[in-house]
């Protein structure tokens, strides 16, 4: 995947500090403080042996980041992916943390990881991954202390047979262990749309800040898994257009984008995805669209542009192919934007809505989930998105409000509001 695109390697971590680093000098955060929160509180990392279906043993690397718990137990999700590493991990697990902070939930920011491809794995082979995670770190996760959910390529199944196997070691029933999980055996309501949904929430206040009708926008999305479709989908029925989105080809090991004038269809796209979110280019090319290459999504000549798939998407090389015609970026995946590309939108004036509010969507309903779970008592879908649109509509407010108070971008605004709670509860706790 196209994870490394500048010149020198791109490191999610070192970006998260960076970015944590300015945030804390424009707060004057004392010595401990910074120390404190630039650096995971706990990190474990274990290998994980599996008996793959052929008979032999192979070993996969497995991870737990947890990055700081001073507001409620730690939360985040677990990712398979081949590319993988202890940095990423690192860097979402902060980012859990403000994410947590800015949308004002009781929880605090981890995440976990295994260096793994699931397209290349039978379910057997996936369910032992996944008990093997829950065997290396049971003692040091759990419904009041580390609650993780699922991210890219783990799934609903993925969240059950964890659970069973945390279940099984510990006895009774723990449906607070863990979030995502399949509704009926303790999962949410509005947990599949929450995080593309929250994403929309946001884009919609920003629009009214903008000036600017749903039905007047046209959007370009990149990816086309669980975030990027519940997005197109509340974005559509918004009265807006899509008109390009792009999406990982794992036959050709590279994205392609299928892009048509008139607006992407949802449901018939999806009916010719995989499960992973990859479209199939020759049934998209009959219907209507044109398949051309993976990048171009970013220089579609729309209003609004949601990169939903993974980190450095938008970066100095190509920050600058985005069509004038773009006014706002919703930040739908986890760390889209480069330092370096961040900059050259704040010149252009682009509005931005940092990831970390934008997504946060999927945190606040992996939130409700764990209180449902824990009370055993669950709530209608409409009462879940209801809160959840409550939830993330106040969160954008607040940052909106600081953001034109102190003439500060909405990223800088976003962590100077998440950083100082989570400071605050260090504080308050006799932590630093
Ligand atoms: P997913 O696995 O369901 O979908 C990922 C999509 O990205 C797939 O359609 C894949 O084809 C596409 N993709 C991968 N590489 C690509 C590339 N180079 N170009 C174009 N498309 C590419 O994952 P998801 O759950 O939708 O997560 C997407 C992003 O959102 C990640 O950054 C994740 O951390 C973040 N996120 C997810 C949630 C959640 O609740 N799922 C919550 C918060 C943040």
């Amino acid at each position: 995947m196209n994870l490394i695109t500048t010149s020198k390697p791109y490191n999610s971590f070192e970006v998260a500090q960076a970015q944590f680093d300015e945030v804390a000098s424009l707060l004057d955060l004392d010595e401990a403080t910074r120390t404190l929160l630039r650096n995971a509180l706990r990190e474990y990392t274990f290998s994980i042996p599996v008996r793959m279906d052929d008979g032999r043993v192979k070993v996969f690397r497995g991870f737990r980041v947890q990055h700081n718990d001073a507001r409620g137990p730690c939360k985040g999700g677990i990712r398979f992916h081949p590319q993988e590493t202890i940095d990423t991990v690192r860097a979402l697990a902060m980012w859990m943390t403000w994410k947590c902070a800015v949308v004002d939930i009781p929880l605090g920011g981890a995440k976990g990881g295994v260096v793994c491809d699931p397209h290349n794995l039978s379910a057997r082979e996936q369910e032992q991954i996944c008990r093997g995670w829950v065997r290396q770190v049971a003692r040091d996760v759990g419904p009041f202390t580390d609650v993780p959910a699922p991210d890219v390529m783990t799934n609903a199944q993925h969240m059950l047979w964890m659970l069973d196997e945390f279940e099984t070691l510990q006895g009774g029933r723990h449906p607070g262990f863990i979030t995502g999980k399949p509704v009926g055996m303790g999962g949410s309501q509005g947990r599949a749309e929450a995080t593309g949904f929250g994403v929309v929430f946001t884009l919609r206040e920003a629009l009214r800040d903008l000036g600017l009708e749903a039905e007047a926008t046209r959007a370009s999305v990149q990816g086309f898994g669980n975030v990027a479709q519940h997005a197109i989908r509340l974005y559509q029925q918004l009265g807006g257009t899509v008109t390009c989105v792009s999406s990982w080809d794992q036959a050709e090991q590279m994205a392609f984008a299928f892009r048509r004038e008139s607006g992407v269809d949802l449901d018939r796209l999806l009916e010719i995805a995989d499960r992973f979110g990859g479209i199939d280019k020759e049934e998209a090319r009959k219907q209507g669209y044109d398949v051309i290459p993976g990048e171009a999504w970013l220089e579609e000549r729309v209003h609004i542009l949601i990169p939903a798939a993974l980190e450095n998407q938008i970066n100095a090389e190509n920050a600058g192919l985005i069509d004038p015609s773009v006014r706002l970026i919703a930040e739908g995946a986890n760390g889209p934007t480069s330092p370096d590309a961040d900059r050259v939108l704040k010149e252009r004036g682009i509005y931005v809505i940092p990831d970390f509010l934008a997504n946060a969507g999927g945190v606040t309903c992996s939130y409700f989930e764990q209180v449902q779970s824990n009370m055993n008592y669950f709530w209608e879908k409409d009462e879940v998105l209801a809160k959840l649109d409550v939830k993330m509509t106040s969160a954008f407010a607040a940052v909106s409000e600081l953001a034109k108070k102190r003439r500060l971008p909405m990223r800088e605004a976003a962590y100077v509001i998440a950083v100082s709670r989570v400071a605050q509860a260090c504080r308050d706790r006799g932590w630093v």
